[in-house]
Parts: C-alpha cells; structure tokens; sequence
C-alpha cells in the first residue's frame, strides 16, 4: 500500500535510481521507489549493456555473475575509418562486462527492495508537487489509474533521459530540456552470427567512421554464443525518426561494415543519448537529479550505466544529511552538485569539449592520426575515461618528427586543432574542478559565465 509520505522517493528504477533507492533505504531513510513499467520489464533497455568493473568495488556491490553476466571483456579495440589501424587498449578497472540488461536491472532491483525501499511498479510519475520553491514529493498516477499526490522531503529524479519531471521543475538552477545537438540518436541490434565467428572476442570495438556514422561511431560488441551487440549512433538530424526506416538505412549501410555473412536478428531499436555535459546543476530545493535525467553520460562514447550506479550512490549519502538535519534546501544538497561536478563531472565537461571537436574531423584527418599514432593506445584510453590528455611541448615536437615534417605541414590543421582542443579541454576541467562549494553558491553566476566563454571558443572554432 503505497503511503502518503516517505522520507526519499526515487522516480524510475533504471541503473541510477535502482542504485539511489538501494543505498538511501540502507542509510536509514523510508524510500520509495517507482517505476512507470511493469516490475518485469525493469531493466529492459535498448543499450549497449558494456560496463566497466570499477564500479562495482567503489560502491561496494557484487559484480555481475550468473545469468546477468553476458560476457566478460579484455578491453577496447579502436578501428580507424578505413580499418586499417587498430588499437587494443586494456586497463584493468576497465576492463568489463556485457550484461544481460534485464537480469541485470532485476538484481539490482530486487538488492534495493531487499535494502529496505518500497517498490511500486506500473506509478506514472506526471509532475513534482512544489510549493515555496521547495519540491516535496510528485503527483502520479497509480496502477489503477487514480491520480495520487505522495510527499517527500527528497524527491531523486532518475527517470531517465526523456524526463518529463524534469522538464516541469521550476528552478533557476536545473535546466528543464536538452538541445538535440548535445543528444545522439542510436540504433542497435543483437545478432547472431551465422558465417563468421566474433571478430577480436575479448574487446569492444569502437569503429569511427565519419563516412558511415557522422559525427558518431559504430559499435560490435561481443556477447558470448556468436552473438554480438552492435549499433550505431550519431547527432540527431531534424526530421530523423526512429523505426523502420533507420533500422533498414542502418543495417544495409553501415552494419555490413563489420558483418560480412548472414546473421539472425534477436533483437533490435532505437534510443537517445544525452552527450553533453552534466546539467548545471543537478539539484535545487527537495529535489536531486540522477542518471540520463541529469546528463551524466560519457559525452566521447555515450556510456552512462556506470555514470548513474555512481551518482544513485552519491545523492544517496548527500541526502541522508539533509533528512537527518530536517534541512533538504538546495543548501544542504549542494554538495552532491559539488563531489560530482569537481570528480566525474569535470571528466565530461573535457570530453564534451573533444567530443564537439571530433564531430568535425574528417576520416582522412581521423585515418592519418591513428594511422601516425599521434596518439597512442595510452592516451585514448586516458581521454575516453578521465578527459585528459597530456600534451607537453617535448611530447609535441616528439610526435611531430614521428609524423615527419611533411605530413605534419600538410595536416597542420589537424595539429593545431588538436592543441586547441587540448588547451580548452585542460581550462574546462580546472574551471569544474573549481565548481562553487556549499555555502558559495553565489559564486554560481560567475562560474558559469566562465564555462560559457569556454564554449563559445569551441563552437566558434568547430
Ligand atoms: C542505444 C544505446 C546504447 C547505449 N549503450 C551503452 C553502453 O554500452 N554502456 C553504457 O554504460 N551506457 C550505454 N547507454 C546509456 C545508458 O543506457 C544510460 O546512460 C543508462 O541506462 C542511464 O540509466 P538511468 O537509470 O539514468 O535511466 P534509465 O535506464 O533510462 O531508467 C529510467 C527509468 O525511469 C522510468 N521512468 C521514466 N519516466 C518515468 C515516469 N514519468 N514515471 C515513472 N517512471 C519513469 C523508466 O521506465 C526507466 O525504468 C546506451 C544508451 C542507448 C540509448
């Protein structure tokens, strides 16, 4: 029997929210978790399924086994445009899993209500309840299709990338929609191979190819039994719709790429990826944002389970505080916004940068940099998890006469662009990692004018 009111109420039972109501149930705080699917069909989600092990050890949960476990993976192979270069780049916290997105999502479902919180499947969460500035709890419609107003003195929004709780939030500080430049559309399938066995079993493989994803990449990632999770995904275009007509341009066009034989489609569709950098802010008065809800999504590859399980986590702890404290201001919760923005947060604010950037290289400038190794395997592994890149002056001239001086005149642009790029990611990261602490949260404006100007020299660059 659902109640009128709970200390936390945690909307959508995905990765992120899954993970908040676990741990703010285990806190010690009365926590309801929601979910507008059906209790079967949590976890079911159009994804790549990888993720990295670290996870699991940081916020001290088991790794995936048994039937959630799909495969389990060495590393990443990096393909160039005309897949004559490749990478093989392995770092053992990275290395990972396949899951089984639905046994997956059930665990760590079954773990939050087995932690303590109260799960109701089939509640359509419509709209927070605010009055005073203050978020307290939503209006829903239940599972029997009555409207209900339920009370919280936090209300955690994982509902995902199409959220429309967020979208009706009044604040200042959280931004209600996403620009779909800053989103990618992906289709995915899973296949069964019937001509050729999986190509580099133990890695992932990213394929960049402006010609066949522009502005994106293809993905073949093995899932143990000849089958293969493989999709691909690209800044939405206007008038692009999902369905049948990607599916058939994707599957002639680009998929044959990597596939050469027949396969047998288990399953497929399409969703959207926010890739941008993490929202503002991801709070404001009785209200945390967790997940794709938030924007906290790796903006180079788009993976964002990790992302999610990390921030359900950290909103948890910070919540805590607030109940404890009868406190649940933006105040109280602003340190959540500070530990994520100055860690994980100031990781993508840097990629989001290379991310606009490399949407703008060309194949021949992508074939000749892997090609040249002008980055090595090291530093892509480094940009794609913690957004850096090291470029030192020596480290420049080195890869320079690596190059040789003709190719580096002629693709001078590429050179320059890359230093430009490097330089803006470096400013970005130290800005977030200045992000204003609690207690300076009239520094905000400031900070953020800052942020902008950043990004105004990207997008006049690119
Ligand atoms: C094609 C594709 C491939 C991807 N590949 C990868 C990958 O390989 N690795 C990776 O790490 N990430 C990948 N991602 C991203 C990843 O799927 C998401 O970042 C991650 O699932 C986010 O989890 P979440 O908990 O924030 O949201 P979700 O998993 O979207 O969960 C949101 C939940 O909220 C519920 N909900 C929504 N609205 C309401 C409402 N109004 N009321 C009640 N409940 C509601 C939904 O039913 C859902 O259960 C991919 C995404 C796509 C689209």
């Amino acid at each position: 029997m659902l109640k009128d009111t709970y200390d936390v109420i945690v909307i959508g039972a995905g990765t992120g929210g899954a993970i908040a109501a676990r741990f703010a149930s285990k806190f010690g705080m009365d926590t309801l978790l929601v979910d507008r699917k059906q209790r079967e069909q949590i976890g079911n989600k159009i994804c790549g399924d990888a993720l990295g092990s670290e996870i699991f050890d940081l916020i001290g949960i088991a790794h995936p086994r048994g039937k959630e476990l799909d495969y389990k993976l060495k590393g990443v192979r990096l393909l160039s445009p005309d897949c004559s270069k490749e990478f093989f780049m392995v770092d053992q916290n990275q290395a990972g899993y396949l899951v089984n997105r639905v046994e997956f999502g059930q665990r760590l479902l079954k773990e939050a209500i087995t932690e303590g919180a109260e799960f109701h499947d089939k509640i359509h969460v419509r709209e927070t309840i605010q009055e005073n500035g203050y978020v307290k709890g939503i209006k829903c419609i239940d599972n029997d299709g009555n409207a209900r107003k339920i009370n919280a003195k936090v209300t955690i929004d994982a509902s995902g990338f199409y959220s429309q709780v967020r979208e009706t939030i009044e604040s200042t500080y959280i931004e209600n929609s996403i620009a779909p430049e800053d989103t990618i559309l992906c289709y995915r399938e899973i296949v069964r191979l019937k001509d050729e066995p999986v190509d580099a079993p133990d890695h992932i493989t990213i394929h960049l190819t402006q010609d066949l994803a522009p502005g994106g990449y293809i993905w073949y990632f093995p899932k143990g039994n000849n089958t293969v999770n493989i999709g691909t995904g690209g800044p939405r275009q206007k008038g692009m719709k999902m369905g049948k007509i990607i599916k058939e341009r994707y599957r002639r066009n680009v998929f044959d790429r990597l596939i050469r034989g027949e396969v047998e489609v288990l399953s497929s569709g399409a969703g959207i990826v926010p890739v941008r950098r993490p929202l503002w802010s991801l709070v404001d008065n009785g209200i945390m944002l967790v997940g794709d809800s938030g924007c906290q999504v790796n903006p180079l590859h788009g993976g964002g389970i990790e992302a999610s399980m990390r921030a359900g986590f950290m909103a948890a702890a910070v919540a805590r505080k607030g109940v404890e404290a009868n406190d649940c201001s933006i105040g109280k919760l602003w340190e959540y916004n500070h530990k994520y923005m100055v860690g994980q947060g100031s990781q993508f604010a840097a990629l989001d940068i290379l991310r606009i950037a490399l949407q703008h290289f060309d194949d021949e400038d992508l074939n000749f940099g892997l090609k040249k190794e002008i980055l090595s395997g090291e530093d892509i592994l480094k940009i794609a998890y913690a957004g850096e890149l090291e470029l030192g002056m020596m480290d420049a001239l080195s890869r320079i006469f690596k190059i040789g001086l003709l190719d580096s005149i002629r693709h001078a642009g590429l050179l320059i662009n890359l230093a430009y790029v490097h330089k803006l990611m470096t400013d970005i990261k130290k800005l977030y990692e200045l992000y204003p602490r609690a207690g300076k949260i009239d520094n905000f404006p400031t900070w953020k004018k800052r942020v902008n100007e950043i990004y105004l020299k990207i997008k006049s660059a690119f």
